[in-house]
């Protein structure tokens, strides 16, 4: 294709081959296999991955277990200075890596570049947080010195999600490296280009074997999960594969220690004293349709309206979503790209038809826009009214651009329906009121809740949910020590007296 729109493609993919990193060489699938990677804004082939095997995991991990006594004994400071300097390449490759998440995943190329700048606060933040761990001396009892000391685990094993490929593959390791431990990733199959890429970055700034790529399926990260030399795991990902995991980790005859971060439904609960032109605004940008289709983790995707002022949020919602242009994820111009694979689309319209059927009221969207290339996995951002608990658009995860309207007018009606899920990453509270919106902040079940404000979440604040959303708290201090095992060491002093006795006579 010689288009305008192919131009990035034969800049960022074309020449490039995708390989696997292991032990500080590029490599292929020991037995050869490939995955296509499909453009899902074209539906074109754009090149391959490999498909690796647990072989394959086998010599990542044995790469990292052989690098960590030596990159535990850096230091801090050691391991800092490597952050630095992949922090400079990340930088400088920023164009690239945003492309890259846009050809491959989507997301529009303006929100990637976004997601790219973000990374700096992590990987200058957790240096710094783990030059602020301590130890603690603990007077349990007389005569006895007990202090406590951090070892890392050693290897650990870290499975992502496809929907923020190049942040997720920068910022999650991060933590588990500054604590000494050596990697083994992997990238969701859909959407692995950008964290192949930079696998040359990391192999740059880091020591061979410290941080191994694997690319593939279910199979790569059973391997990974099953593996008798990881015993640490962190995995972003769905409620489903979260079970599988737990499950696989204790089937594997070792006790993990394995950290979730999971799906949500996340309640925006409005209250009628709200100013209506904020909210509206805040209900589209906590859907994060402008950062990645609405497929967040934490997108307000079930918004539970006071019926006093119902119909105007709907009718304000309906209006400003009108001017969210949906696009090649490639193009400038684009706000919406289209969902990550076809298989994931035909999902979301399945949803969208669902949500008909089952009596709510489609506002707007839902379709395909005119247009754009036919085989790319468009959604004009659906909008819902009249939702109820009883229909599989108010319950289940979409993840995906469809947002569902309740209404309500009984306060503990509307926080029972807000709890009522297995899931509670995120919420917000919309109210001028402060009492309400504390006493709401408190009652909603939830890990991370905003009080007039949506999406945002900064490092150094523990991200994580509640229920079946998550295990564990992310981006935030307490996180590093869930990288390192901890120590008592108990030394018995005696009585100083006597020994100073026995030393001097
Ligand atoms: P997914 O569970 O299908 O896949 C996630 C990763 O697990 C992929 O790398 C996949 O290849 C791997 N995987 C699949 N089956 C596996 C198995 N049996 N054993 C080991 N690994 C396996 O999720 P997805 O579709 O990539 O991502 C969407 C989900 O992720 C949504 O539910 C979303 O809410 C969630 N998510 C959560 C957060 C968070 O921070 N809480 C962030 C992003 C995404």
């Amino acid at each position: 294709m010689d288009t305008p729109l192919s131009d990035p493609i034969s800049r960022y993919v074309r020449p490039h081959e995708f390989k696997m990193l292991i032990d500080g060489k590029f490599v292929g699938s020991a037995e050869g296999g490939v995955r296509a990677v499909l453009d899902p804004s074209t539906g074109q082939e754009l090149t391959q991955i490999p498909l690796s095997t647990a072989d394959d995991v086998d010599r990542a991990t044995a790469a990292a277990q052989q690098a960590q006594p030596a990159w535990e004994a850096l230091g801090v400071d050691g391991r800092a200075a490597c952050f630095a300097r992949f922090g400079e390449l990340v930088a400088e490759n920023r164009e690239r890596l945003a492309m890259l998440d846009a050809i491959d995943c989507g997301n529009p190329v303006k929100a990637m570049r976004t997601d790219i700048d973000i990374c700096k606060a992590y990987l200058d933040g957790w240096p710094a947080f783990a030059r602020s761990l301590t130890g603690d001396v603990i007077p349990a009892s007389p005569g006895n010195l007990h202090y406590t000391a951090h070892r890392p685990y050693g290897v650990v094993g870290r499975i992502t999600a496809f929907n923020h490929p190049v942040m997720f593959a920068i910022t999650r390791p991060l933590p588990s490296l500054i604590t000494g431990n050596t990697l083994v990733m992997k990238p969701s199959d859909e959407t692995s280009l950008s964290t192949l890429a930079l696998a040359e970055l990391f192999n740059e700034a880091f020591p061979p074997g410290v941080v191994n790529i694997v690319t593939g399926d279910a199979g790569t990260g059973d391997a990974i999960v099953t593996h008798p030399k990881i015993k640490r795991l962190a995995f972003t990902g769905s409620v489903p594969t979260g079970l599988i995991i737990q499950r696989r980790a204790a089937e594997s005859g070792q006790v993990k220690h394995v950290s979730l971060e999971l799906g949500g439904k996340n309640a925006m609960i409005v209250f009628p004293d709200v100013d209506l032109d904020l909210a509206a605004e805040g209900a589209i940008q906590g859907m994060n349709l402008d950062v990645c289709q609405g497929q967040s983790c934490g997108s307000n995707s079930r918004i539970l309206v006071h019926a006093k002022i119902y119909d105007e949020f709907v009718n304000r919602v309906a209006a400003k979503l009108g001017d969210y242009r949906v696009g090649v994820a490639y193009d400038e111009s684009t706000d919406v790209g289209p969902v990550a694979g076809k298989a994931h689309w035909n999902r979301v319209n399945g949803y969208i038809e669902s949500g008909v059927e089952q009596g709510a009221t489609l506002v707007r969207g839902g379709g395909r826009p005119a247009g754009l290339p036919e085989g790319g996995n468009f959604i004009d951002p659906a909008l819902f009214a009249d939702v109820t608990l009883d229909m599989r658009i108010g319950t289940e995860e979409i993840f995906g651009p469809v947002m569902s309207v309740f209404r309500w007018d009984d306060y503990d009606t509307m926080l029972a329906e807000a709890n009522a899920l297995d899931l509670g990453l995120t919420a917000s509270v919309w109210t001028n009121d402060l009492a309400i919106a504390h006493k709401t902040a408190d009652a909603v079940e939830a890990g991370y809740v905003w009080i007039n404000d949506s999406t945002r979440h900064y490092f150094g604040t523990p991200f994580g949910g509640v229920k079946n959303s998550a295990l564990g708290r992310e981006e935030s201090k307490d996180e590093l020590l869930t990288f390192l095992e901890q120590k008592v060491v108990h030394t018995r002093l005696g009585d100083p007296h006597t020994a100073l006795a026995r030393l001097l006579s």
